[in-house]
């Protein structure tokens, strides 16, 4: 089924963020990655945002937190500003992106430069600056 994904990249969610956030599939690259958390926010899928966080974060996660943040945003859309990094030699990458939220019926702009490592092959979201 062919429904648009909801990071709004234009592409179908079977052929952009479905395979990362159902793991089928790891994401190759930052972008990937930042765009697949986008989507499992609009999906409320909080178990994806905990296993893709890097491992010395995830402590700071509370499930339950996380889950109840996910239920009260509407994720509108994304847009990545600028990618840094982050290819099939890059240890670390940094992702620019704009996401438009809504959170208890307000519109918001979230900016974020995220920075994500690679371990064992495989990209971590390790935090982000926001502004
Ligand atoms: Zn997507």
């Amino acid at each position: 089924m062919s429904r648009p994904c909801p990071c709004t990249s234009k592409r179908t969610f079977d052929a952009c963020c479905e395979p990362y956030v159902t793991g089928k599939k790891l994401p190759a690259t930052p972008e990937q990655l930042m765009r697949s958390r986008f989507t499992a926010y609009a999906l409320r899928k909080p178990d994806y945002l905990i296993e893709t966080t890097a491992e010395e974060k995830r402590g700071e996660l509370d499930r339950a937190e996380l889950a109840r943040y996910c239920a009260a945003v509407s994720c509108i859309s994304l847009k990545v500003i600028r990618t840094e990094n982050g290819g099939p030699e890059d240890e670390t990458g940094i992702v620019l992106f704009h996401a438009s939220l809504q959170i208890n019926g307000k519109r918001m702009l979230h900016r974020e430069k995220s920075t994500f490592r690679k371990e064992s092959g495989r990209w971590f979201y390790v935090d982000g600056e926001t502004n």
